[in-house]
């Protein structure tokens, strides 16, 4: 073989270098959805409404009465590594927000024909800025009620080999009201509606009090499982664990309706899996899974959200602690309410 020279270093173009970033956080919709759904919450909305087309492929826009972004900042909030987030490490360490990467707008941006439309309650307007594959195309002034509307469409139209791994638009659809499931049971109070070609197809009303947030609780995973699940709120050493239950009575052959979240944010994580898996490991047969909702909240330095770059895995200082915490809770609840059987299942 012959010997050439070394290839030269050069820095990735901006667009590139966002659409590689895509990679991670732009799977498909539903990972497009949760990460627009996590700036609006972050923006402190309380009511979201969701539109699509072709399952999001097509269409996807949310539309929030959050604090909006200031017009000066709009191109900015375009860039990668700019968001309003964060500003130190420490900012970090201590972290109240779901977003704080300052990447999923560029990406998402990178690799569809995006519409920004935002306003702030003190300006006199707005200001709309559209992006097509990362290219800056407009950028005027606009009315609109304060908040944001981000439109995404065309989803990978430049990137036709990352558009072939969608699936129909039943499927993504799918996916789409799995993730709004999920945000919708992290924040009751916040109203969410998601509507297909402008037909309503999901609608949670803010839920402020016990009654609508079990309301809301029983839509998502049905009226069974409310009739058949224990609210339960326990705290120990700094952590706590609240949510409801499901008996080991009211099981699945699937574990599809399992919803765990660590301050606020759905995660999945081995350590949390175990606990669980290991409380009911008595009560319920090997193939069956328990439905649950639960939700861990510990102090945030003792978890690190910045290792999976959708933010769906996180870090536990001491997974120790959590594990017992959980797994002791969760198993002294099931042994009092003394199901040692399975009787009802549900398929
Ligand atoms: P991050 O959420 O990690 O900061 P993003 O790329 O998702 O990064 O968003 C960049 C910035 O744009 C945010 O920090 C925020 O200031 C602004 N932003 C995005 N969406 C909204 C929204 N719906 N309402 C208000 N500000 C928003
Ligand atoms: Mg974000």
């Amino acid at each position: 073989k012959p010997v050439t020279g070394p290839s030269r270093v050069r820095r990735l173009d901006a667009t590139l270098a966002n659409q590689i970033a895509a990679g991670e956080v732009v799977e498909r919709p539903a990972s497009i959805l949760k990460e627009l759904l996590e700036n609006s919450l972050d923006a402190q909305a309380s009511r979201i409404t969701i539109q699509l087309q072709g399952g999001g492929m097509d269409l996807l826009s949310v539309e929030d009465n959050g604090t909006g972004i200031l017009p000066e900042d709009l191109p900015l909030a375009l860039e990668r590594h700019a968001t309003s987030k964060v500003s130190s490490w420490e900012d970090l360490q201590a972290i109240q927000t779901m977003g704080f990467r300052g990447e999923a707008l560029p990406a998402i941006a990178s690799v569809a024909r995006m519409e920004i439309l935002s306003r702030t309650h003190d300006a006199g307007q707005g200001a709309r800025l559209q992006v097509h594959g990362g290219e800056v195309l407009a950028s005027e002034p606009a009315a609109r009620a304060p908040g944001t509307t981000v439109q995404v469409a065309d989803l990978f139209y430049n990137v036709p080999a990352r558009r072939k791994f969608l699936r129909s638009a039943a499927a993504e659809l799918t996916r789409i009201q799995k993730v709004l499931r999920q945000i919708a049971l992290a924040n009751f109070p916040v109203a969410f509606q998601l509507l297909q070609n402008r037909r309503s197809l999901v609608q949670y009303p803010a839920a402020t009090d016990a009654e609508a947030r079990s309301a809301r609780v029983a839509s998502i995973l049905g009226e069974g499982f409310l009739a058949n699940a224990l609210y339960l709120e326990q705290s120990d050493q700094g952590m706590s664990l609240r949510g409801w239950l499901g008996l080991p009575t009211y099981n699945r052959a699937r574990g599809d309706e399992q919803y765990f979240f660590v301050n606020g944010r759905p995660v999945r994580d081995p350590v949390l899996t175990h606990a669980l898996r290991a409380a009911y490991q008595d009560v319920l047969f090997q193939d069956r899974h328990p439905l649950f909702v639960l939700y861990l909240d510990i102090p945030a330095e003792q978890v690190d959200v910045n290792v999976h770059p959708a933010k769906a895995e996180v870090r536990f200082r001491d997974s120790r602690a959590v594990h017992d915490f959980l797994f002791h809770t969760l198993r002294r609840i099931i042994a009092e309410q003394g199901g040692d059987k399975p009787q009802i299942s549900v398929p």
